[in-house]
């Protein structure tokens, strides 16, 4: 039985994380529960999947997750360094990091620390400190099983093989915009940004999704998973979103992992892992699957892209600069308050007017961070 710990059980990742654990209570159990402020849906998984402990970030929502849950053994904790010292217990064998942004990556880093494997679908940790979490990993001797598709097909691409990377081809469905041009993004509403042409995931990977920001995050995610230069991560725009990624090795092979859309897959494989076990999801049946298709993406129009391949090429603190920028654009645009071009021209300017730091502490990315969400 494998006692798992979900950061951000109420979301997306999240609630897929517990269908699987729902499916496999034989290998799986729930055993610490984490979420940001949804107390309603804490509770009812905590009553569901009984877990040892719970916490909520948000302390306000503190007393009435405590009183719900009265009747039960489930402990109850609020606010984010519970959520982070809770990541000692002995009793969690592997960690899903599932919060969105930079906020998942304290506890992340501490579960790394204590010893904890980690299921990661919190890309954003790594973007922020990959060198310093990788480094964690390697001295606490803990492995790091991807969650996102995508790396979770590389990974899978890798397994067995001992011979080093020639070019990871990273696969991106290209949004709900795909093939629009620069001019017709300019009015693009919330509504539409969010209908995700493959994928039904959290608001702010969708928005992600739309502008690039997302495969953009990703190449930089595959450069500290794999150890492969950014510049031979090539992404290719595969509008079926059914090769989930592709490696290609000395020889010119390539090796491809395919499958239906859904996240269940990859985070039931990290569960398992080395083993797979039985899936109840449809089969992929490429008899009905008439076209698998690959294209360049567009990063005149697109140009988060580009501006992840330039914060991982300047490297420092400049991804954890990008990283914040385009979470507090993401949510502006999600707030009405800027258009969808805006969020790429607010990051590009957070990139330049930051200041340059090249082997940054865990601290100072923490106060590159701050920095640009106050500005
Ligand atoms: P959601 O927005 O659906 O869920 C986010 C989760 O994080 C919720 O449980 C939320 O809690 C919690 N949370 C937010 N802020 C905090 C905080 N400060 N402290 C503790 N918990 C917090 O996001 P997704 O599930 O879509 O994405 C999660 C991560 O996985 C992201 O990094 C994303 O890029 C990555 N990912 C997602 C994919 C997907 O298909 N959804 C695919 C690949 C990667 P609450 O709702 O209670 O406030």
């Amino acid at each position: 039985m494998k006692h798992i710990a979900i950061l951000g059980s109420t979301g997306s990742i999240g609630t897929q994380a517990l269908n699987v654990i729902r499916r496999h209570r034989d290998l799986f159990c729930a055993e610490v529960l984490c979420a940001g402020s949804n107390a309603d849906l804490l509770i009812e998984q905590a009553r569901e999947f009984e877990p040892n402990a719970v916490a909520i970030a948000d302390e306000s929502r503190y007393a009435c997750v405590r009183d719900a849950l009265r009747d039960s053994d489930t402990k109850v904790y609020a606010g984010s360094d519970a959520i982070v010292s809770l990541m000692e217990m002995g009793s969690i064998d592997m960690v899903l990091a599932a919060i969105v942004g930079v906020a998942g990556l304290r506890p992340t880093l501490h579960a790394i620390e204590h010893g904890k494997a980690i299921a990661l679908a919190n890309k954003e940790t790594m973007v922020v400190a990959g060198a310093i979490v990788t480094e964690a990993a390697r001295r606490h001797r803990v492995p790091i099983l991807p969650v996102d598709s995508e790396h979770s097909a590389i990974f899978q691409c890798l397994v067995g093989e001992t011979s080093p990377v020639d070019k990871i081809l990273l696969t991106a469905s290209g949004g709900p915009f795909r093939g629009k041009k620069r001019e017709e993004l300019a009015n693009v509403t919330l509504a539409q940004a969010l209908h995700h042409p493959n994928w039904n995931m959290g608001r702010k990977v969708t928005i992600d999704s739309a502008t690039l920001m997302n495969k953009g995050l990703e190449v930089i995610e595959a450069r500290w998973l794999f150890g492969v230069d950014a510049k031979d991560i090539v992404v290719h725009v595969h509008p079926q979103s059914i090769v989930h990624s592709m490696v290609q090795f000395a020889d010119g092979s390539v090796k491809a992992q395919l499958g239906i859309p859904s996240m269940e897959t990859p985070i039931q494989y990290a569960f398992s892992f080395p083993e797979r076990i039985e899936s109840f999801l449809p089969r992929l049946d490429l008899f009905s699957q008439h076209t698998l298709s690959f294209e360049r993406p567009d990063t005149d129009t697109f140009r988060c892209l580009s501006l992840a391949y330039k914060a991982i090429e300047e490297g420092g603190n400049m991804p954890c600069a990008m990283n914040a920028a385009n979470e507090v654009a993401v949510q502006e645009f999600i707030d009405g308050s800027i258009g969808f071009l805006d969020i790429a021209d607010r990051v590009e300017r957070a990139m330049q007017d930051t200041p340059f730091m090249a082997a940054p502490t865990i601290d100072d990315l923490l106060a590159t961070n701050k920095t640009i969400r106050q500005q």
